[in-house]
């Protein structure tokens, strides 16, 4: 639990500007939600207000879109199999099923079962039997998920949005800031980062990708404008047995955490739950797969493996080593 603090920590402060730089106004908010520490930094005098709604606002989507929380909307279609759709559960099932989609269903939003039976929302982490494995595989692919007007079903099964709900929630505080006329911010939601206009003093934000070491090391720095940075990696939830590892990031199809050599994947584009869905999804394909789908869709990429860093043509110019990390990595650009 440190390390992963420790980590997203370490991601919020990379993304913080600094109060020097610019002389600007800057302004933050923290707050821990979604089981992570969530930074708003705003620019501007006047922000300071707009910078406190945003605590509101995360707080109303968890408690719509939670798995574990009793009172959700997510709970309810888990625990009834429709449920009239609240401020947020239509967008965020219709963004899961389009990017289940075109993920070639490696993004599950019907992968509850499975997160539920490996323990990662109960906290009770074991290696489930071979044979629970496979009922709980047949259980996710056989759940249909639908959206119809403004009723969200499913059958069989239960949902889970886990793998977009924080960047889901990056753009609707972009969104609230935006229309508040926040001109420069940078939202902080674990791994996930969105990026509003430009810094002040007219340099790139700087965001860093954090080392799976845990230990706060960081691979490197992304120097980008307005979009969105996210970031999933086995090195975030995970438990040892036996001496191997295992993450959250469960492939459907196996029922198992996806073992295919990578340890985080980071994605660059301007729609931070797309960002999101797609992280995860491309954790689960592997890396050939991933870059290919990548550049079919036109965002960016960072894979890392035990000893490799991998960054797409379109940051090549952007992506900076990190002096700490340097000796351990090739970087590769493709
Ligand atoms: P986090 O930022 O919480 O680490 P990720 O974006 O890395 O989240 O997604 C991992 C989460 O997504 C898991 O905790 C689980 O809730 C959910 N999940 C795991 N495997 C899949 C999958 N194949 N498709 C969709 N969601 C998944
Ligand atoms: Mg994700």
């Amino acid at each position: 639990m440190k390390r992963i603090i420790t980590a997203l920590l370490l991601l919020a402060f990379m993304a913080l500007p600094s109060c020097t730089e610019g002389r600007a106004e800057v302004y933050s908010v923290s707050i821990t939600a979604m089981d992570t520490s969530c930074t708003v930094t705003v620019y501007g005098e006047d922000n300071k207000a707009a910078a406190d709604a945003c605590k509101e606002l995360l707080l109303g989507i968890e408690a719509e879109l939670s798995v574990t929380l009793s009172g959700s909307k997510v709970y309810a279609l888990n625990t009834g199999g429709k449920v009239e759709t609240g401020t947020h559960l239509k967008a965020v099932a219709e963004k899961a099923i389009g990017i289940k989609s075109i993920t070639d269903g490696a993004f599950e939003p019907c992968i509850y079962p499975l997160v539920k039976l490996w323990g990662f929302t109960t906290g009770d982490n074991r290696v489930p039997s071979s044979k629970a494995i496979t009922e709980a595989v047949g259980l996710v692919n056989n759940s249909v998920l639908k959206v119809s007007g403004n009723t969200v079903s499913i059958t069989d099964g239960m949902v889970d949005f886990g793998g977009i709900t924080k960047g889901y929630a990056a753009d609707m505080l972009a969104e609230e800031l935006k229309g508040a006329g926040v001109e420069a911010a940078v939202i902080s939601l674990g791994g996930n980062i969105k990026t509003l206009g430009s810094k002040p003093n007219g340099k790139p934000w700087n965001i860093g990708i954090s080392s799976p070491d845990g230990g706060g090391k960081l691979l490197g720095t992304l120097a980008v404008g307005e979009c969105a940075v996210v970031t999933s990696g086995s090195y975030i939830r995970n438990f040892t047995e036996n001496g191997k590892l295992y993450h959250h990031i469960i492939d459907p199809r196996t029922g198992y955490p996806a073992d295919n050599g990578l340890v985080s994947v980071t994605v660059v584009c301007d729609d931070a739950a797309m960002a999101d869905g797609l992280t995860t999804a491309f954790f689960v394909m592997g890396m050939e797969k991933a870059s290919s789908l990548a550049k079919a869709l036109g965002v960016d990429t960072v894979f890392v493996t035990d000893d490799c860093i991998y960054v797409s043509a379109g940051l090549k110019e952007k992506f900076t080593p990190d002096d700490s990390t340097r000796d351990e990595y090739s970087v590769i650009y493709n």
